[in-house]
């Protein structure tokens, strides 16, 4: 009989990318997926009943913010273990200057798996400097983007005010210079619309935020401008970035209806949307389910989908050989409720919460210690395992 470090047994399996989406027992050795399947005959180190649970790779936030002081950095891994999140991307933290700091500091340190969006300017998001022009240059993000290739994957354009295109045409351009993509919060200003940045963007790139009040995604009877539909067909992609201020049910419902959900769900956590909107992974997620959206679109949207946008592909899905990362989730039923970045409501029947999550093999979380050995029959314990 095969042998595998940790098997978590008897749990519903959603991986939309290998078409597996019923009870099903997952194996795991060393930090890799072993197998996946009904029933599997293997012996287990350790293993832990998930039965009632669903099973997912684990998630994928591709907008996040775990350096720099703009809004209040986050310290990855005890905001997105505890959520099933084991990939995160910081989006614009560290700029072109300070990138080396922030791997030092926050990538390697980490459990969580960090990538990095750099920011065009220079210093990243410290405050005012994140005005200034002249440290808006492609030339140096490119630079910073190519001699990190295992942590960056682009780069980043947010918070800019003035009435030029040196933040977001800065960022694109560092992207096609780096050969990567570029991902953009945006203002719209008279000098610049929405419209224009679409039509700048090329396939692959992203619009961040785009259920925020401020952006024209419906027109003035809530229809979904056509040049959205537009720069949707041509390849743009839109990412949700919840955040304290970029989530608005007044404009996701509407949006949602018309078949205009995002591709890829995302929190934009920091300090201030951690809180009153609870923009972590699974209220997010949450939060879909409750406008409409399905389960196993939501799941998709939050692993496979952000792995391709982010050019990981290797990452999002449970297929035997992949690294084992595994958020373990609960869908409670009940009367929930659910708040915007507006601090509107919307009530809900269903609410992911997270029970387990496994990093490269190892369990970082486990709410009920459901992989644990209960007191009474261990003895005079000291640490019973790892
Ligand atoms: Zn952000």
């Amino acid at each position: 009989m095969a042998v595998c470090d940790l098997l978590l047994r008897g749990g519903h399996v959603i991986d939309p990318k290998n078409s597996v989406d019923g009870i099903a027992d997952v194996a795991i050795s060393d930090s890799t997926i072993q197998a996946v399947g009904a029933n599997l005959n293997v012996e287990a180190k350790r293993s832990a009943d998930v039965s009632g649970l669903y099973v997912t790779p684990g998630l994928i936030d591709i907008h996040v913010h775990v350096y720099g002081g703009y809004n209040g950095w986050l310290f990855p891994d005890q905001h997105s273990l505890p959520n099933g999140v084991t990939t995160v991307v910081d989006t614009g933290g560290p700029g072109w200057k300070d990138i080396d700091d922030c791997i030092e500091t926050i990538v390697k340190p980490s459990m969580t798996r960090v990538y990095i969006l750099v920011n065009i300017v220079g210093a990243g998001m410290i405050g005012s400097p994140e005005q200034d022009v002249t440290e808006m240059i492609p030339e140096k993000c490119a630079e910073a983007i190519r001699r990190y290739p295992d942590h960056c994957i682009g780069a980043k354009a947010a918070h800019f005010g003035g009435p030029g295109w040196e933040s977001a045409g800065g960022a694109l351009e560092a992207a096609r210079l780096s050969d990567t993509i570029a991902m953009i919060d945006f203002a719209p200003k008279p000098t610049r619309s929405y419209k224009q940045l679409l039509e700048r963007m090329e396939p692959g790139d992203m619009h961040t935020h785009l259920y925020a009040s401020h952006i024209p995604l419906l027109d003035d009877s809530k229809k979904v401008n056509d040049y959205v539909w537009q720069a949707r067909e041509r390849g743009v992609l839109f990412d949700t970035g919840h955040g304290g201020g970029s989530f608005w049910f007044r404009i996701a419902v509407p949006a949602m209806e018309q078949g205009f959900p995002p591709d890829t769900i995302s929190t934009d956590l920091h300090k201030s949307s951690r809180l009153a909107p609870n923009a972590v992974m699974p209220a997010t997620m949450s939060k879909f389910l409750a406008m409409g959206m399905s389960l196993q679109e939501v799941i998709y949207r939050s692993t496979q989908r952000p792995a391709e946008v982010i050019r990981h592909p290797e990452l999002g899905h449970l297929t035997p050989g992949a690294v084992a990362d595994v958020a373990v989730l609960d869908m409670r039923q009940g009367n929930f409720g659910f708040v915007d970045s507006g601090k509107a409501r919307l009530p809900g029947r269903h609410r992911l919460e997270c029970e387990m999550t496994v990093r490269a093999g190892r369990i970082v979380w486990d709410l009920n210690g459901r992989s644990r050995q209960d007191w009474t029959s261990a003895g005079n314990y000291t640490q019973l395992d790892a």
